[in-house]
């Protein structure tokens, strides 16, 4: 294949979001090409088929346009024939029709003209500054002067060994929830079991309710809780922040400034939401040390109030809790065995939970591609050693921490560098950001239009 000025590896919203910044900004369709298996922007959040799967944010909260923040609240209003998308706490569309708005906005982008879209799986990166490979699932290779990393959210893979001792027909075990197309082979009457209690088990019930699901639910997890509903919730005040700021300080200014009530009330969530927007740069602040103190201590309070569901998915929940149809089994999963007609789980204390389907709901694998890189010492293990270390510029850190010219990163594996950068609106910014960058500091005039 031809030499690439600018590949984007993966194919999902991040990957959409750097193309149509890239484009807006005036870089030449040609000099980009994307590499990935399916059409660009909806990848592993947005390319679900379960009219069950919705958005956790209201709709003004996916900001793809600095400059036009409602874009997609006007498009959705327009567009999407949803009436149970409206509630008390704004409206909290479907997944998949988010899906179809950035595929949307991918091609009133190109306006025509053709994208260079290569079918393909990155499976190893090699070379240096200007002059990157790309191996290919296939064998093939592509060479590119520059490339933006943007693979997401790796599939989730099982947390414990698997053990298929007989084959039954009527059970099923879903290592891969997101694409929720498992949802369909459970029978009304079944036993489900739910392995981790987070957003994708909540997508879980959610479908289940929709398909008006009557047998038992049992959610295997930790701690028994799932992340609150999301309220109504403005901002009207700044945290004045300590200064200096420990992990400590911030704990404590935390706990101080969220009022002491039920996560799901509006007045707790405004605090909340009042705190968000500083915590990168705080988070960026911190030394290796004190980021991994932070997370070690307070990761799962993070990610349990960081997510909260939309209020349709609390509802369905809630509906299963009234009719008594759902139980927490607390606990880690140790082992799976398929044997004697059911689905047995071990539990870390020894316990045993049976049922006829086991859904894989305990998130993120690992990126092989991101170890490749750290393996080869092309690049170098982030502070939480779950991806690479990038700069606030997005560009690739090498293992002595140079920063590569050509070689950058957005989306939720910037994370453990950057801070919180799962949400939509928090990786467009990051595309943006990088777009002007490319833009100004790297592509040739001649690739600008
Ligand atoms: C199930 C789920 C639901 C979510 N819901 C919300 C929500 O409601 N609201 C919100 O704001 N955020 C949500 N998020 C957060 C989400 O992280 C971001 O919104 C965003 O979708 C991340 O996009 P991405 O392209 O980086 O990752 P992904 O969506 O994971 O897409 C990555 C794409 O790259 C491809 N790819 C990966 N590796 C390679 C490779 N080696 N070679 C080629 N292609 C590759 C994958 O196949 C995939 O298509 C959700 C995330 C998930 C996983």
């Amino acid at each position: 294949m031809a030499l690439k000025d600018l590949l984007i590896v993966g194919d999902g919203f991040s990957a959409a979001v750097a193309l149509i910044h890239l484009l807006r900004q005036g870089v030449d369709t040609q000099s980009i090409a994307i590499l990935g298996m399916h059409s660009p922007g909806r990848g592993n959040a947005y390319g679900c088929t379960s009219p069950a799967f919705r958005l956790n944010v209201r709709e003004d909260l996916p900001i793809i346009f600095s400059e036009d923040p409602l874009h997609f609240a006007k498009w959705a209003n327009e567009h999407i024939k949803d009436p149970q998308a409206k509630t008390s706490a704004g409206h909290f569309y479907r997944r998949g029709d988010f899906g179809v708005y950035m595929n949307q906005l991918v091609h009133d982008q190109l306006d025509g003209r053709a994208l260079n879209h290569i079918q393909g799986v990155a499976q190893r990166i090699t070379g240096s500054d200007g002059h990157w490979r790309v191996e290919l699932k296939t064998g093939e290779h592509i060479d590119a002067k520059a490339m933006i990393l943007a693979t997401g959210n790796p599939t989730p893979t099982w947390p414990c060994p698997v053990q298929i001792e007989q084959i039954f027909s009527n059970l099923t075990l879903t290592e891969n929830p997101w694409p929720s197309d498992y949802l369909r082979r459970i029978p009304a009457k079944d036993h489900v079991l739910l392995l981790g209690g987070g957003l994708t088990a909540l997508d879980a019930i959610n479908g289940l309710v929709e398909q008006g699901h009557q047998g038992k639910v049992s959610v295997i997890s930790p701690r028994a809780l799932f992340p609150p509903s999301q309220a109504p919730w403005v901002r009207t005040k700044q945290p004045q922040w300590p200064n200096p700021i420990t992990p400590a300080c911030l704990v404590g200014f935390m706990r101080h400034y969220l009022p002491n009530i039920p996560t799901d009330q509006s007045e707790w969530q405004c605090a909340w939401e009042e705190l968000r927007p500083d915590l990168n740069r705080i988070w960026q602040g911190f030394n290796a040390h004190q980021r991994r103190i932070l997370m070690k201590r307070f990761g799962w309070l993070w990610n349990l109030y960081r997510f909260r569901a939309s209020p349709q998915t609390i509802a369905a929940y809630q509906k299963l809790r009234d009719q008594q149809q759902i139980e927490f089994r607390c606990g880690r999963a140790k082992a799976i065995a398929v044997r004697d007609g059911a689905i047995h789980v071990t539990l870390s204390q020894g316990e045993v939970v049976h049922g006829h389907h086991l859904i894989n709901c305990t998130g993120v694998a690992r990126d092989r591609l991101l170890d490749q890189l750290i393996s080869d010492a092309i690049a170098s293990p982030d502070v939480l050693k779950s991806s690479i270390t990038i700069d606030p510029q997005f560009n690739v850190l090498n293992p002595k921490g140079k920063a590569y010219q050509s070689l950058w990163m957005i989306g939720p594996a910037t994370m453990g560098s950057l801070g919180d950068v799962i949400a939509a609106s928090a990786i467009a910014k990051q595309a943006e950001q990088l777009a002007k960058a490319i833009r100004l500091n790297w592509m040739p005039s001649s690739s600008v239009q």
